[in-house]
């Protein structure tokens, strides 16, 4: 069977010269089907870029990613933005919601940019799935993070993509409601069998998943066989913070 994502040797340099920097490094990473990986590593060690390349969002120097079996590499913007609106659900740690559009409206957005109009009652079935069926026709302003965050999901998630990739969509949130987007999107894993992907700094957030990759340096540097616990998570992460060695 093949796997939901597949990089192989994906290497991102940004710029150019002896101002060039290597975010990625010969990132190899085959992530199953059904799955829900968190993504974790110190401030500037390349989880986004990583999210961004694997996602089709960016274009990667060297390598390979395959999303579904689909190479990404050689395929015009074009059949790439449909590969994207068909397989791929982007969560962003700051919404990115469109201000002047309600819920229900940012929810339908992807769909109607994909030039297809939602069946009645889908949007709504959506936002029912995340709990925000009577903030329908509120707009982004008038909901709290959380929810904002929510309908982020249930945007992401409308088109049933085959992966969903999530950058810190808890970084912003109180608590109680970065559990709620946890849960949402371990449903999607569990009930939906979806595949996500997910950076996080929070060892409770990644504690969800069912296994960890460790980066740094744009390198991965461990993957867990299964799920971690949280201490765990957060001693693995605390050593590979530890620049100066204090803690060895
Ligand atoms: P993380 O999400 O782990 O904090 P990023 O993937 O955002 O890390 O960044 C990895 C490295 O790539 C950093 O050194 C960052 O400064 C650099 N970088 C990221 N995006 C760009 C960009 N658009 N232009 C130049 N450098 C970038
Ligand atoms: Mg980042």
């Amino acid at each position: 069977m093949t796997s939901a994502l597949e990089l192989r040797g994906v290497t991102r340099v940004f710029g150019a010269g002896d101002r060039a920097v290597t975010a990625l490094d010969h990132v190899d990473l085959s992530i199953p089907r059904g799955s829900c990986t968190a993504v974790m590593g110190p401030s500037g060690s390349g989880k986004s870029t990583l999210l961004h390349c694997a996602a089709g969002l960016d274009r990667v120097t060297g390598g390979d990613v395959e999303i579904g079996g689909v190479p990404l590499t050689g395929l015009s913007e074009r059949r790439l933005t449909q590969l994207r609106r068909s397989r791929v659900g982007f969560v962003f740690q700051a919404f990115n919601l469109v201000p002047a559009l309600t819920a229900a409206q940012n929810v339908a957005l992807p769909m109607r940019l994909a030039g297809r109009r939602p069946a009645p009652g889908e949007v709504s079935a959506m936002l029912g799935e995340v709990g925000l069926a009577d903030r329908a026709e509120h707009r982004p302003s008038e909901l709290s993070g959380g929810q904002q965050q929510r309908v982020a999901i249930a945007r992401a998630l409308v088109s049933r993509p085959a992966v969903l990739f999530a950058d810190e969509p808890t970084g912003a949130l109180d608590a109680a409601s970065g559990r709620e987007v946890l849960r949402l999107l371990r449903a999607a894993v569990d009930r939906h069998g979806q595949t996500v992907v997910m950076v996080t700094h929070d060892p409770f957030a990644a504690a969800h998943a069912d296994r960890v990759v460790f980066l740094r340096d744009g390198r991965v540097v461990s993957t867990s066989e299964g799920p971690l616990a949280a201490q765990e998570i957060a001693v693995r992460t605390a050593a590979l913070e530890d620049r100066a060695g204090v803690l060895r």
